[in-house]
């Protein structure tokens, strides 16, 4: 039923990880109007132009999936079917390939942008009573970097700020991230707090000169790739200038003796002319950091989404380490997640290689302490496949059936035309969603049709461990249904007991459950406790009913000696390096106004002002070697395929180096004409997640 007409209800936005609180009014005809909550911690009533836009996303139902279809084999078309057909089918298929090939024969792949409760029951499936490993969400081309690193260097996935330490810090080193475009509401925050203390430092790195650049004190314009480098360099400047923190080192952290060895293995100078950046601007760094009383880094997909990602972010870590800059008011690492829920998704375990409460999955007693809860099979001690791995599985055979959730790997996997060879090989494909416009739906067996924000229950958790709960406030489309609703039905056509769950809050009270004891511990945190707080920070404490603004404090990690670790990895980029045939490096990015792959907010006419098109970002001197004028259309090409696309020249880029926003399916209206299509295949060996920012390019004239 739809909530009551005129009254306005507390929820999130549900596109990127800052977070922000919105106030929902519901309309008549199952429509809603959107606007900022002024009372919220977050965004205290901002919204950025996708937030403001919101509504016209929800109450736009013409792109919508209706109803369940199938086709009963390839060469047949999809038909509209019964929820029950639907499931029935897909349950005997998924119970023969199992039989057949073994319970690593399927796999499911979602979405960040999934409620938590969606992610727990997907991941209770597939662990806890298929028996296999295999789920993977699209926050594994996102966060798995950051995830992997700060669990080698402070013990587990956990963000240690809270965003009102933005307002304490007086250094921000933003690296590998255009948050003005991507995280647009804490750059407002970290804007005022320029404007009010105008002697506060901002440090941005990139080879782009991006709007986040505007208000910056400093742009190290890096060769891309080049982040441990410089990384090294800064903090071998700040130790031989004595601007450590020597009491932390010694008292709270390991590692650090072969560290200074390591950062002094190459002179500034070197380090300088690696990077392309000037030795003083360096030398400038270290100094601005080194008067910081509160020191904050901030990074997104620069550091992430690389071969070598992991080692970038703990690079990157060790600098608030070595100078003590963690626990502590204004200071600490700051990955901003990009998508609305990444962070739910890792506290259930929702990915191939973790198991609920940041338990380890490598741990003979967490998955018999899982198992035990659930009461299914035996969880699995083998890794399941990633995000990219799938799709290489589905292609040799290995993987039969996917369910592809809430996400568009057509679009947003790189070498797309791999993917799309992979998919035809599927010997099942479901893919359940809410847009018809998701270009997998040609490669589907099954099409089931989901519930959408504002019209289903559920939490999110946002980039500072922030919890809000979400109302069901109208109702879905023709037969939608909310994910975990459909995910349960199908546990049950599978004979699985325990997926009969008479609300949604019983899920989350099952995860809640699950967290006992744990470092993410909310257990006890109902809905209408966390309604009655807003919103809140794990870990939640029963006892005196309040969450946690700041990690380690204390300065006792979750490491088993409770110290920090600082890490030495190898100051060596394997990406893709550019050559005679592929002279330039490719690097992929976001534009203001669009997420994703465009299937919301590619509907909305005002958000699709700003950028109208995909564009190829060049640097005027390789433009004219080429002989591309601005406007021309151009072909990008790599060792995987081609894209066809305007150029605009930019004094923007730096020489050597192109950009393509990675947002659209069809450049130029043509269909599959997409960025991804040139991608590298690399990933970082640790944390798998793909190297999109680094990848051999030539450009020619079309
Ligand atoms: Fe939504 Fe992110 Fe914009 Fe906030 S900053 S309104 S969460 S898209």
């Amino acid at each position: 039923m739809q909530s009551e007409r005129g009254k306005s209800f507390t929820s999130t936005c549900c596109y990127c990880g800052v977070g922000c609180g919105v106030k929902v009014r519901v309309e008549g005809n199952n429509t809603v109007s959107v606007e900022g909550d002024k009372e919220h911690p977050v965004n205290k009533g901002m919204l950025c132009s996708k937030g403001m836009n919101l509504q016209y996303t929800v109450n736009d139902k013409s792109d919508r999936l209706l109803h369940p279809q199938m086709r009963y084999n390839k060469n047949m078309p999809l038909q509209r079917v019964s929820w029950d057909a639907a499931l029935t089918r897909t349950a005997a298929v998924f119970s023969t390939l199992i039989e057949k090939y073994g319970p690593d024969s399927v796999a499911f792949y979602a979405s960040g942008q999934c409620l938590t409760e969606e992610y727990y029951v997907i991941n209770k499936l597939i662990k806890g009573f298929i028996g296999s490993n295999n789920i993977d969400t699209n926050s594994r081309l996102c966060m798995s970097s950051a995830v992997t690193a700060y669990k080698m260097a402070l013990g587990e996935d956990s963000v240690p700020i809270c965003y009102d330490d933005i307002e304490l810090s007086d250094c921000l080193f933003v690296t590998g991230a255009n948050p003005a475009w991507c995280h647009p509401i804490l750059w407002r925050r970290i804007e005022a707090h320029k404007a009010a203390n105008p002697h506060i430092k901002i440090i941005i790195v990139d080879p782009r000169a991006t709007d986040s650049c505007s208000i910056a004190d400093l742009h190290l314009q890096i060769n891309p790739g080049t982040d441990v480098t410089l990384n090294y360099a800064i903090g071998r400047v700040l130790i031989e200038s004595d601007n450590i923190d020597m009491d932390f080192i010694r008292q709270h952290s390991e590692g650090f003796d072969r560290y200074r060895e390591l950062v002094f293995e190459k002179t500034l100078a070197e380090s300088a002319a690696i990077c392309g950046v000037a030795e003083s601007d360096i030398l400038l760094t270290a100094t601005y950091i080194a008067s910081a009383k509160g020191f904050l880094t901030m990074w997104t997909m620069g550091l992430n989404q690389s071969a070598i990602g992991v080692n970038k972010n703990l690079s990157l870590i060790n600098l608030n380490l070595i100078t003590g800059h963690i626990g502590k008011p204004g200071s600490g690492p700051f990955s901003l997640t990009g998508q609305p829920n990444a962070m739910g998704g890792r506290e259930v375990g929702g990915l191939a290689n973790l198991l609920p409460a940041h338990r380890d999955l490598n741990n003979g007693g967490h998955r018999a302490e899982v198992q035990k809860f659930w009461g299914g099979t035996a969880i699995s001690d083998k890794a399941g496949l990633t995000a990219t791995e799938m799709f290489e599985a589905l292609h040799d055979g290995r993987l039969k059936a996917i369910w592809i959730i809430c996400t568009n790997p057509l679009t947003s996997l790189p070498n797309a035309r791999f993917v799309e060879q992979a998919l035809k090989k599927a010997k099942y494909v479901v893919v359940q969603d809410i847009s018809d416009q998701t270009e997998s739906l040609a490669y589907a067996d099954v099409i089931l049709p989901a519930a959408a924000w504002t019209e289903k229950e559920g939490t999110m958790t946002n980039s500072e461990r922030r919890i809000s709960h979400l109302q069901k406030l109208v109702d879905p489309p023709g037969e939608a249904l909310p994910d975990a609703e459909i995910i349960c039905r199908f546990a049950s056509k599978m004979g699985f007991k325990g997926f009969d769950y008479a609300c949604m809050e019983d899920i989350y009270k099952e995860h809640t459950r699950l967290t006992k004891q744990t470092n993410l511990n909310i257990d006890g945190l109902s809905y209408s406790l966390i309604d009655e707080h807003k919103t809140i920070q794990w870990p939640f404490n029963k006892k005196s009913n309040t969450g946690t603004a700041r990690l380690f404090g204390n300065k006792l990690f979750y490491t088993p000696s409770r110290k920090a670790i600082i890490h030495s990895p190898p100051d060596h980029l394997s990406s893709e390096m550019p050559d005679t045939e592929y002279p330039l490096i490719l690097t992929t990015g976001r534009v203001r106004d669009h997420w994703h792959t465009m299937t919301k907010t590619g509907k909305v006419s005002k958000l699709k002002q700003h950028t109208k098109d995909a564009y190829l970002e060049i640097h005027p001197a390789d433009a004219l070697e080429l002989g591309i004028e601005n406007g021309q259309v151009s072909v990008v090409r790599s060792r995987r395929g081609e894209v066809q696309v305007k150029a605009r020249i930019s004094t923007a880029m730096k020489r050597g180096v192109v950009f393509l926003p990675m947002h659209w399916g069809k450049i130029l209206g043509n269909d599959l004409n997409r960025t991804n299509n040139i991608t590298s295949t690399l990933i970082d060996p640790i944390s798998k997640e793909p190297d999109f920012k680094y990848c051999a390019v030539r450009v020619e004239k079309w």
